[in-house]
């Protein structure tokens, strides 16, 4: 009887995925001991007329409830019998909700694996591994006559010194099965997670700044601290993340690599498998949802060493957490950019905190708040300057294009330089961020353009698909043979992307392989490899591409690079734009070069004089950056401010404006004083798939003060009468205005 009284006065409350800031009271099931349900651990809930899948935030008494007793429903399910989420988990997802001020039901839905929010089991379904017998391990893999792959494969396996999961040998079935009934290897059930996690091939040996990178590290495990270790692309940034890793596996602990590029995990993910007597997982989003479960799953109960993941995740349960790495730590796509519109950066260096374990930051060239944050002593700065194999920096060279003759985007200085490196037998990369054939198409005969119909923007000309396309909101159309508006005006290309400097490479250099690099040509799965790994085997002579080529890849016999449109960069309103471009410049230098063949950087510009194009180059990243950091300083924009942006779309230009004031309102009545409200305005591309955007931008000298004044506002906000017509976001901290 007793024990019946405490299931009646004890409710749950649950986070449940809904776009509301607030968590929800439940009755435990009937015939549940409540001690049973923990925090952490999924129920299905009735939710309006459907069930929902929610997380067990805390258990409290009924006294404690808004809701009338008689009001409350019960849970229809405790989906778990173990808590999935760990205290600190929570703590870190109840700590994101109210940073950014997004519902924390939704929040703690990008914890976790889509398979676990729709409610699925949280089975882990353990790898069969295959290791080698005694027999395997005394043949001599040439002694299998006429068998190429059997012979591999068994070499794989004397290579690596634990067994080998069934889904890493998906590529070998014939092979595995031909060895398997020879009796040279056996087949066993998740064994390798029980051997000790180690090195299994040497690292090499530290150069003193690596090493001094790796001690600083190594001797901060258990206890949290933030390094940005900064060196450009072949300074052995990679190889210090794979000592300090060594280290904190022989303690059993587990790693977290956080990736800006779902493009440049097989490469890293490779060079670890080598490494590492481990289990390595990946994470991200070209898994399917049984793949992310597995990957997930083997972190949360520790059966996996290391996690490779992009931005989503960031999130995963580790049982024996030991250390976070963001690779490429300026990289943009670490802030998410829809829904809840989080830094995965800054929430990995809050979740470090939580877990007492360090963060390692890495990237050629910081972000300026993080440059900023190593000034103001919260990180330490690990500094990176030699190339590896003493790599000579590149060459930089502003090419005044003024009153040139062009062809097509090159100037004529340019095509002599390409020329002459393609005839010493070096490849040449050309850059450009602008796919397409050209951004837009105009009459000659009245002056149309190809706007979208939907979007403040143009049509982009795709010649090849001979499709006008929208990169804003996918809208397409055949390309117009004749002009919409005079039916008689020639119509012509306007301006240049990609596809268009890729035909006039074609015509100049017609003995010449080219490789195009861009979301067009890559779109098939596999092709960027297949891309990549022409380029690496020599295969190509011009590489040209967009900002895919900005990140990660090396291209080793590249000695020319060119910029060829640098000066549209130079004159954004947003003031994140110049920290973007020099970040770009750098980043696609840094793909060129090694040792005997020093790069050289084009930079094809209008604006020979500009000061940031001087600063760059003459001075360099490092003083760039205290530069801009001074301008943003006397401005009082980030780091030095703190901003949030309320974002509002709707289907009339009214409803937005409208909804804008009312908040307007509510917040000058709580501002006190210390928070400039800078708006409303319409967002820099107004309309956008056919919804009207505006914005409203909260400035303030203190966190402290922008949070609070967020923290009043944003209940009464949400509930303003305007809101119902329109859709809206806050995003704190943003990244583009
Ligand atoms: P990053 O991650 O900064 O691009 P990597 O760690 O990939 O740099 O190193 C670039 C190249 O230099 C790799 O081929 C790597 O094996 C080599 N390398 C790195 N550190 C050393 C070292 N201490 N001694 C010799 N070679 C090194
Ligand atoms: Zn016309
Ligand atoms: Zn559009």
């Amino acid at each position: 009887m007793a024990n019946c009284n405490v299931s009646r006065s004890l409710i749950v409350q649950i986070a449940i995925p809904v776009p509301l800031q607030r968590l929800f009271d439940y009755l435990p099931p009937e015939q549940t001991d409540p001690q049973s349900i923990q925090p952490g651990m999924r129920v299905s809930v009735p939710f309006g007329k459907g069930l929902k899948t929610g997380v067990v935030l805390q258990l409290t008494s009924l006294s404690d409830s808004q809701i009338d007793p008689k009001k409350l429903r019960r849970i229809e399910q405790v989906v778990d019998s173990e808590a999935l989420l760990s205290p600190k988990d929570l703590q870190l997802l109840k700590w994101a909700s109210r940073y950014y001020h997004h519902p924390l039901g939704e929040v703690m839905a990008t914890a976790f694996p889509a398979a676990l929010r729709q409610g699925k089991p949280a089975i882990l379904q353990r790898d069969y591994c295959y290791s080698l017998t005694e027999q395997g391990r005394q043949t001599i893999p040439m002694d299998l006559k006429r068998a190429s792959k059997q012979q591999a494969l068994l070499t794989l396996f004397q290579d690596k010194p634990f067994a080998i999961a069934a889904t890493e040998l998906t590529q070998h079935k014939t092979a595995l099965k031909a060895l398997q009934d020879k009796g040279l290897i056996h087949k066993t059930l998740g064994e390798d997670s029980k051997l000790a996690w180690k090195e299994q091939s040497a690292g090499l040996t530290p150069n003193p700044e690596q090493q001094h990178a790796i001690d600083s590290v190594v001797s901060g495990l258990g206890q949290f601290s933030v390094s940005l270790l900064q060196g450009v692309t072949g300074s052995g940034k990679t190889e210090v993340y794979m000592q300090i890793i060594a280290e904190a596996l022989s303690r059993g602990l587990q790693i977290l690599v956080l990736l800006p590029e779902i493009t440049l995990t097989p490469q890293l993910e490779q060079r670890f498998r080598q490494r590492f007597a481990a289990p390595i997982v990946c994470f991200h989003s070209k898994f399917n949802d049984s793949q992310r479960l597995h990957a997930w799953l083997n972190m949360q109960q520790g059966h996996a060493a290391i996690m490779l993941g992009t931005r989503s995740a960031l999130f995963t349960p580790l049982k024996n957490p030991g250390l976070i790495i963001l690779d490429e730590e300026h990289d943009s796509s670490f802030k998410q950019q829809e829904g809840f519109r989080f830094s995965a950066r800054d929430v990995a260096i809050a979740r470090a905190k939580i877990l007492n374990v360090p963060v390692l930051l890495g990237s050629a060239t910081p972000s300026f708040e993080s440059l900023f944050n190593v000034t103001r002593q919260r990180y330490q700065l690990l500094q990176l300057s030699i190339r590896a194999g003493n790599a000579a920096d590149p060459v930089f060279q502003l090419l005044d294009i003024r009153n040139k003759p062009m062809q097509a985007g090159l100037s004529e200085a340019l095509i002599t330089a390409i020329r002459s490196t393609l005839d010493k037998g070096q490849q040449v990369l050309l850059f450009l961020n602008r796919r397409g054939f050209a951004p837009v198409q105009i009459c000659h005969g009245c002056g149309w353009v190809s706007r979208c119909g939907r979007c403040d923007a143009n049509m982009v000309i795709h010649a090849a698909e001979r499709r006008l396309r929208c990169h804003h909101c996918g809208s397409e159309q055949p390309l117009p043979k004749e002009c919409p508006a005079c039916k008689t005006g020639e119509l012509q290309p306007l301006g240049l992307g990609t596809e268009r400097i890729e035909q006039t490479l074609a015509e100049l250099f017609p003995n010449n392989a080219i490789i195009r690099l861009d979301k067009d040509t890559t779109q098939r799965k596999g092709s960027l490899e297949g891309y990549l790994e022409q380029i690496h085997s020599g295969q190509a002579d011009i590489i040209l591409g967009t900002q895919m080529l900005a990140k990660g890849h090396h291209f080793p016999d590249v000695t020319l690079v060119a910029i060829l449109d640098i000066d549209s960069g130079l004159f954004s309103v947003d003031f994140h734009a110049g920290e973007k471009l020099a970040q770009m410049i750098v980043q696609v230098a840094g793909r060129a070069g090694r040792a005997d063949k020093r790069g050289r950087v084009v930079l094809q510009t209008r604006q020979p004089q500009h000061p940031l194009l001087t600063t760059l180059i003459e001075k360099g990243y490092q003083a760039f950056a205290e530069i801009a950091l001074q301008e943003r300083r006397q401005a009082g924009l980030p780091p030095f401010g703190y901003q949030a942006l309320l974002r509002v779309q709707g289907n009339n230009a009214e409803s937005p404006q409208q909804f804008l004031q009312a908040a307007v309102s509510v917040l000058h009545a709580l501002n006190a004083g210390k928070t400039q409200i800078l708006g409303p305005v319409t967002a820099p591309m107004a309309r956008r798939a056919g919804q009207f955007r505006f914005q409203l931008l909260l400035q303030s000298p203190q966190r402290k003060d922008l949070h609070q004044l967020l923290d009043q506002a944003m209940p009464k906000i949400s509930k303003l009468r305007q809101a119902g017509k329109v859709r809206w976001s806050l995003d704190v901290d943003p990244v583009d205005l």
